[in-house]
Parts: structure tokens; C-alpha cells; sequence
């Protein structure tokens, strides 16, 4: 297993206090994994802020033959992948390798093509005497910060775009999930120049606190809780760092009485508890409508106590554990503080399961209150609420009363009432009829607390390069 640093042209093992790397479905260590030290985290930095000077000047056709490479070795060493997802995240293999990695590789890719087609404002005299154009360059030494729930991925989120837009970067994987960070990082050293990319495991507190208030470091990129992306402004604040912060989630789901129902519970099963519902647009924020929601809440639960998981067969699973034990107790309180209110039912699900992994049942939590903590507060577990509604304003005022502003669905066969719907809600992005679905070639990011900035498309090319103006005198 590779457990090395990547600084520079140099591969080693970090210095600092170990982490125990666990496996989410037993519970059992998988390794011990020293942090990277001060000096080391110093060391990338310098690293990236020298690899940037020739970096920078190379052409998107260039950067676009790095990229393609990236992807290549990927799509080539996908089950190596996929396994370590697995062993590091619990989820199943199956889902890391026929979900995951594609989308991985796509990411690479895609950006690989859209930095050499950007399009922008015409050259020409906007002054007399005067030429002005605009350009699109680089922005310097990126600090890019992932989380635990889809490393391998987040990871390609933040690097395609940045690496195409001529930045370097020092990237920290969470602590929790470091396996396929490390193991990218023999094949980033193959194929980049060095310094191009660095990657430094450790804490938040540690290593990522000195990552994301170093001087030479000129943006932060966050993928985390909002609490982080508050941190993170404030250490941008001291040396005015550009930021791009996807934060949580709590997306509400509205049926409306012309929903149809199975579609809905389909969607649902799926979509409210994928990777155990530790995903900030899963769907478990759920707005049924009077007439459909005593059947939505039976069928649901019902086709939720069916959802397969710690089988034997891997092949069989159709999700995993939360990532730790204490996520797995966060997700438990949550749903005890609900049972305690008398209007609350848990129609399924509501234990943790087994003895040593962090299991916890796919559980439906109905009757619940717009006011209710449950509704409120991200769980990123697999639970999802159903909230009764009379009429469309109520759904839709209390779908926007939330912090929260990344994802959102609207389920009704009206057209008219889907558009008109969506046009109201304030979120980053709205299905109709389907949730969760993502493209690369489609923006995703949050309004509110969810924080800024795209990931994926080429809005996210836009966000890891900067707008400058140059004129010219005849
Ligand atoms: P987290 O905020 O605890 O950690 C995220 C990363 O930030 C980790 O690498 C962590 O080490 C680092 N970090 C923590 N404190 C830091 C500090 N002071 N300085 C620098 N770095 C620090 O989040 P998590 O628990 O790993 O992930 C779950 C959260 O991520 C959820 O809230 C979820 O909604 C959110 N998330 C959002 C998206 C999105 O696209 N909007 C995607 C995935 C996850």
C-alpha cells in the first residue's frame, strides 16, 4: 500500500503523529499513518510555488496531454482503485468502480478538452488609439482540502480544473481517507513535472491550518463542513486568498399529489441513502403533499427496510457504513433526539447495526415538523425525513427556510408547475423528477451556507483562473 508523501520530486514517508487509518466495516486498523510535519507541509509549498513559474506558461494543449495521461492510469488501475475506495470508505466495491471511477476519469478529461475551447469577451478598441483584450490566467499556488466521503473524486474535482487552468497545487486528502490520495501520488510523480501537484495527509487542525494560512498559498479550496469554510475565510481574510467553498447540504424534496409514487420511492431508495447517505445532495429532506403522503411514507419505508447491506457478498450491497464511530453516533443522536418527540414515528431503520463496524440501519423518519432538528440539521447519514404539506407556497417557503443551498428536487408530471417550482427554490441546483444525477459538463455548488464556487463544467475552469484586462496603445 502506498503510504508516501508527495513534495516536490520526492517521495516520503511524513514525519509527524500517526493516524490510524480504520476500516469502516469491522472497525479494524488498516494502518498506522505518520502526518506530514511542518517542514514537509513548508517543503510542498515551496515545491509548488517554484513548479508554477514554468507550469503556468505551458499551453492548454500541453496541460490537456497531462490531464489525458491522469485519466489514463486511472481507467488502467481502476480496481486497484475501486478497492481502496473501498476498504478506506466501506462502501462497496461495486459502487466505487461502475460509479465512482468513471466519473473520475471523465473529470480528467473533460477538463482536459474544455481548457482549450474557452471562449471570452472580443478583442477590440473600446478606447480610440487603444487595444484591449481580455485573458484568463493562472492564479497561483492552490491549497486544495478534500473530505472523507468521495476522496478519489473530490480529489478530481479540485485538481482537473486547477491543473488545467496553469495553477499548482498542495493537496490535503481528509485524515480519515488519505489511501487513494496516496496512491495517486505515485502516478501524479510519474506524469507531472515536479512540484505540479503535492500532497500532504494529515489533520485539519495540523497540516491544514499551516496549508491554508501560508503566505506563498494564493487560494483555498474547500470541500467540508460549513464550520471549515467559516475557518477557511477567516484565514483567507489575513492575506485576502481567493476561496471556493462546497459546504453541506440538506436538500428538500418536494412531491407534489401528481407525483408518481413508485418513481418517487425508486428515487428516494436511491438517492437518500447512495454511500449511506454521507453525500451533501442526498435526498432526505422529503416535502409530501397531503394526498400522496401516507402512501409515500408506507411504501418507502417499506422499500427501504429492503436496502442491502453488511452481506458477505460484496457484490450484493447496496451501501456501506458511515465513515467512523463517531459519525455513526451523531447520526444515532440525531434520530433518538427526533424519537422523543411524540409526533415523530420511525417507520423503519433507527439502531445502529452489528457489532464492531460503524453500521448504522436505512431509516424513515416520519411526522416530522418543519421546526423539527431532523429537517433542520444535515444528518449525512442514511435517514430521511417526510414533512406533510397543504399547498405549494408552504412547500417551497419551507424548502428555502434552511441554511442550506446546494441541491433540491421537484417531483409532479405539470410542467408548468415544475418550472414555476424550480424558479422559486434557492439552491445550486433542482432536479424534476430525479435527484442526485451529475454531469461533468454541469455546474455543482451551493448558494447560502453551502458555501461558492463550481465544481465540475467550465464554470469551475472560470473559478481557478483570473480575469485580466490588457491594453494596448497603437
Ligand atoms: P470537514 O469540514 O470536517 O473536513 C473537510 C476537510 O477539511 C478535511 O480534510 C479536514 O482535515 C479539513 N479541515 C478541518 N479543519 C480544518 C482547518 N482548521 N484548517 C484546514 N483544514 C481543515 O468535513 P468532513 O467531515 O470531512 O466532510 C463532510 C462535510 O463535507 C459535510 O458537511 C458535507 O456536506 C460536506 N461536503 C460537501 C460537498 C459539496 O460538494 N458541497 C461534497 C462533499 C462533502
Amino acid at each position: 500500500m502506498d503510504t508516501k508523501l508527495l513534495i516536490g520530486d520526492r517521495m516520503e514517508g511524513g514525519t509527524e503523529k500517526a493516524e490510524s487509518i480504520l476500516n469502516p466495516r469491522t472497525g479494524a486498523v488498516i494502518l498506522d499513518l505518520p502526518e506530514a510535519s511542518s517542514a514537509q507541509v513548508d517543503a510542498a509549498v515551496d515545491a509548488a510555488n517554484r513548479a508554477f513559474t514554468k507550469w503556468s506558461r505551458t499551453t492548454p494543449a500541453e496541460r490537456s496531454g497531462y490531464l489525458l495521461q491522469i485519466a489514463d492510469r486511472i481507467e488502467s488501475e481502476a480496481q486497484g482503485f475501486a478497492e481502496l475506495e473501498a476498504l478506506n470508505c466501506g462502501k462497496p466495491v461495486n459502487c466505487a468502480l461502475n460509479d465512482e471511477i468513471p466519473a473520475i476519469v471523465d473529470t480528467y478529461r473533460f477538463f482536459a478538452g474544455a481548457v482549450r475551447t474557452m471562449t471570452g469577451m472580443v478583442a477590440g478598441e473600446y478606447l480610440p488609439g487603444m487595444t484591449s483584450m481580455v485573458r484568463r490566467d493562472p492564479i497561483g499556488v492552490i491549497a486544495s482540502i478534500a473530505p472523507w466521503n468521495y476522496p478519489l473524486m473530490m480529489m478530481a474535482w479540485k485538481l482537473a480544473p486547477a491543473l488545467a487552468g496553469g495553477n499548482t497545487v498542495v493537496f490535503k486528502p481528509s485524515e480519515q481517507t488519505p489511501l487513494t490520495a496516496l496512491k495517486m501520488a505515485g502516478i501524479l510523480a510519474d506524469v507531472l513535472p515536479a512540484g505540479v501537484v503535492n500532497i500532504v495527509p494529515g489533520r485539519g487542525e495540523t497540516v491544514g491550518n499551516q496549508l491554508v494560512n501560508h503566505p506563498l498559498v494564493n487560494m483555498i479550496s474547500l470541500t467540508g463542513d460549513i464550520a471549515t469554510g467559516k475557518k477557511m475565510l477567516q484565514a483567507a481574510s489575513r492575506s485576502v486568498k481567493r476561496t471556493h467553498l462546497e459546504l453541506g447540504g440538506k436538500a428538500p424534496v418536494i412531491v407534489f399529489d401528481d407525483a408518481d409514487i413508485s418513481e418517487v420511492v425508486e428515487g428516494l431508495t436511491a438517492f437518500g441513502y447512495y454511500n449511506a447517505g454521507q453525500d451533501c445532495t442526498a435526498a432526505c429532506r422529503v416535502y409530501a403533499s397531503d394526498k400522496v403522503h401516507d402512501k409515500l411514507v408506507a411504501d418507502l419505508s417499506s422499500a427501504v427496510s429492503k436496502i442491502k447491506y453488511d452481506l458477505k457478498d460484496d457484490t450484493q450491497n447496496e451501501i456501506g457504513p458511515l465513515i467512523s464511530g463517531r459519525q455513526r453516533d451523531r447520526v444515532a443522536s440525531f434520530v433518538e433526539r427526533a424519537r422523543e418527540l411524540k409526533h415523530i414515528e420511525i417507520t423503519t431503520g433507527g439502531r445502529s447495526h452489528g457489532e464492531n463496524g460503524f453500521y448504522y440501519e436505512p431509516t424513515v423518519v416520519a411526522g416530522a415538523k418543519q421546526e423539527d432538528e431532523i429537517v433542520q440539521r444535515e444528518v449525512f447519514g442514511p435517514v430521511v425525513s417526510v414533512t406533510r404539506f397543504s399547498d405549494t407556497d408552504q412547500a417551497v417557503n419551507w424548502a428555502n427556510d434552511s441554511g442550506y443551498g446546494l441541491a433540491s428536487s421537484v417531483w409532479t408530471k405539470d410542467i408548468g408547475r415544475a418550472m414555476e417550482t424550480t424558479a422559486r427554490l434557492q439552491y445550486g441546483c433542482t432536479w424534476v423528477n430525479t435527484h442526485f444525477m451529475l454531469t461533468t459538463e454541469m455546474p455543482h455548488g451551493g448558494l447560502k451556507q453551502s458555501g461558492y464556487g463550481k465544481d465540475m463544467s467550465i464554470y469551475s475552469l472560470e473559478d481557478y483562473t483570473a480575469v485580466r484586462h490588457v491594453m494596448i496603445k497603437h
